[in-house]
């Protein structure tokens, strides 16, 4: 069903939204914005009944992949940040710091449990507080018990009510949810997901009060893999700065990043830290990663970073911040200075190298050096285009059957600048890679007379399109869907209905070098 449905809603919505990016007066933009609204949220109440569907069918499955549940916090009070705000309500959300970053769980899930949750706790709050906090309850072995909690100020649940809200389609109120929106689904289908997790959706509430929404779930740690070949030398090239003034906490930090096999140099005054960069950018050995500690007496660090951000430019070092007193606060400006790592002590070894593991295969990969596969790539020459909203270039074949999604990928790609050949089904595309060649391929997996599957493999067998990535579009987003698209030879995937944001991660990832420079045109 799932294909079914979505497929004429990424038709929807994609034709709605690039409706919207053209010439329309007031009133038709009114209309435009109200189609949009009404199918993103027609969307959300499709995804709720699919979900309730399965779960009711018994085949709603957890899917395994790593989690981190620092990310998922910060993910969490970004996306409530501006509406809580808006509200006038403080919103406060803690995670334990001995909580072991990297875990086993099924993040989508959680993350969709957490939405619902907070989501509520601010739909039926008008003034005061809603607090999320991640505690680790205990600790056995590999596996871990962890709390999740988000209270709130807002209404309360009556006592004779409290009960039967964790049941479908049923609200505590039913003239509240003409006031609130909803369709009474969201708790029904957290609670069914808190049990396969192995916990329980509880509540404690008083009306007029306020609301606490709780559950544990437990995770097993994830295996942090070793470095690949790939990595080591990765790191044997790559020149750090350690800006701290604790010549132990330095000592500590540069005997790691040695033993990863990286070029340290220390810096005990951070107010030199500029300058030295500045020096080493004349040699052929720039600092790539710089590390500050948060906080030092003189200067802290996130005005070194904003003074560095500002002197260098695109020219900045990636900057890492490493801080034994962490707080809720630092996320807005850890993104207002773009600083790309954040790690609190005591932290593992494990998590310094995956952090800098992760910056520096990003900064490899915008350099176009090495693609997801490991294999090296020129960056390709910045071609002039006249165009003045197109901001990549190159080439896409886009493999769909049905004409309306056709179109919508079509457009969104020829506005993000890109060449755009069609291909209705995977026997089409096939014969076009014989002869023809591609920065990337979009392929859609089911489609009649050959799928997408049968189509990357044998566009993988025949070594047509060898060195193309391949990015499914994908109706299910599930893991197993991931795998059987990888193990046909497909690179990557995005889930329908498409976004144009969607489709230019895609070519930012897989396209190294297709963005055009705006200013001076080369
Ligand atoms: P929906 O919010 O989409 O109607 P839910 O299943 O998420 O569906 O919630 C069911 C009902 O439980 C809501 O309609 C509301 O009456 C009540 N409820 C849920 N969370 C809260 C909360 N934090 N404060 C007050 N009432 C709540």
């Amino acid at each position: 069903m799932s294909h079914e449905i979505r497929t004429p809603m990424n038709g929807i919505i994609g034709m709605a939204s690039l409706l919207k990016g053209t010439k329309l007066d007031d009133e038709q933009r009114e209309f435009i914005e109200m189609l949009e609204t009404s199918s993103l949220s027609l969307l959300d109440i499709i995804n709720d009944i699919l979900d309730f569907s399965k779960i009711e069918a018994g085949k709603l499955e957890l899917d395994f992949v790593e989690l981190n549940l620092f990310e998922l916090n910060k993910d969490i009070e970004h996306l409530f940040r501006l509406r809580t705000k808006e509200k006038g309500l403080t919103l406060e959300c803690n995670v334990d710091e001995q909580l072991s970053p990297l875990l086993m769980g099924d993040a989508p899930r959680l993350r969709q449990v957490m939405i619902n949750l907070v989501g509520n706790a601010v739909k039926f709050t008008q003034e005061g507080k809603i607090a999320v906090h991640i505690r680790l309850l205990k600790e056995t072995g590999d596996t871990l018990t962890v709390q999740f909690e988000v209270e709130d100020t807002g209404i309360g649940i009556p006592e004779d009510k409290q009960q039967a809200i964790f049941e479908k389609f049923e609200q505590a109120d039913g003239s509240m949810s003409r006031n609130f929106g909803g369709t009474g689904l969201g708790l029904a289908i957290s609670s069914q997901i808190v049990e396969l997790m192995g916990g329980k959706l509880e509540l404690e509430s008083e009306e007029g009060v306020g609301s606490r929404f709780f559950f544990t779930a437990t995770f097993d740690r994830a295996a942090v893999p070793e470095s690949t070949p790939i990595d080591a030398l990765m790191f044997s090239d790559a020149a750090m700065l350690l800006v701290d003034d604790s010549r132990l906490n330095m000592r500590i930090t540069s005997a790691q990043l040695s033993n990863l096999g990286c070029q340290v140099t220390c810096c005990v005054q951070p107010e030199d830290a500029a300058d030295m960069i500045a020096e080493r950018m004349e040699t052929s050995k720039p600092f790539k990663i710089v590390i500050l500690d948060k906080l030092m007496p003189q200067s802290d660090g996130f005005s070194i970073a904003s003074t560095l951000r500002k002197r260098f430019g695109k020219r900045c070092p990636s900057l890492v911040m490493i801080t034994a007193a962490p707080e809720v606060h630092d996320n807005v400006k850890l993104e207002s200075f773009n600083i790309e790592g954040y790690l609190s002590r005591p932290y593992k070894f494990n998590d310094l190298r995956s952090t800098l593991t992760r910056i520096l295969r990003n900064q490899q990969a915008s350099l176009g050096v090495i693609s997801l596969s490991g294999v090296k790539k020129e960056k390709p020459k910045t071609v002039a285009r006249p165009q003045e909203s197109s901001s990549y270039h190159g080439r896409v074949l886009v493999v769909e059957d049905t004409l309306v999604n056709q179109r919508v990928t079509q457009a969104m790609l020829l506005r993000l600048g890109v060449d755009v050949v069609l291909a209705e089904n995977g026997k089409i595309a096939l014969e076009l890679c014989k002869t023809d060649s591609f920065d990337l391929i979009f392929m859609d997996c089911q489609m009649p007379v050959m799928d997408g599957y049968q189509a990357a493999r044998l566009l993988r067998e025949y070594g047509y399109a060898s060195q193309t990535p391949i990015v499914a579009l994908t109706a299910n987003a599930t893991s197993q869907d991931r795998e059987e698209c990888l193990k046909a030879g497909m690179d990557d995937y995005i889930a329908k209905p498409v976004s144009k944001a969607d489709l230019e991660k895609m070519i930012k990832l897989h396209m190294p070098g297709a963005e055009i420079e705006r200013a001076g045109w080369v």
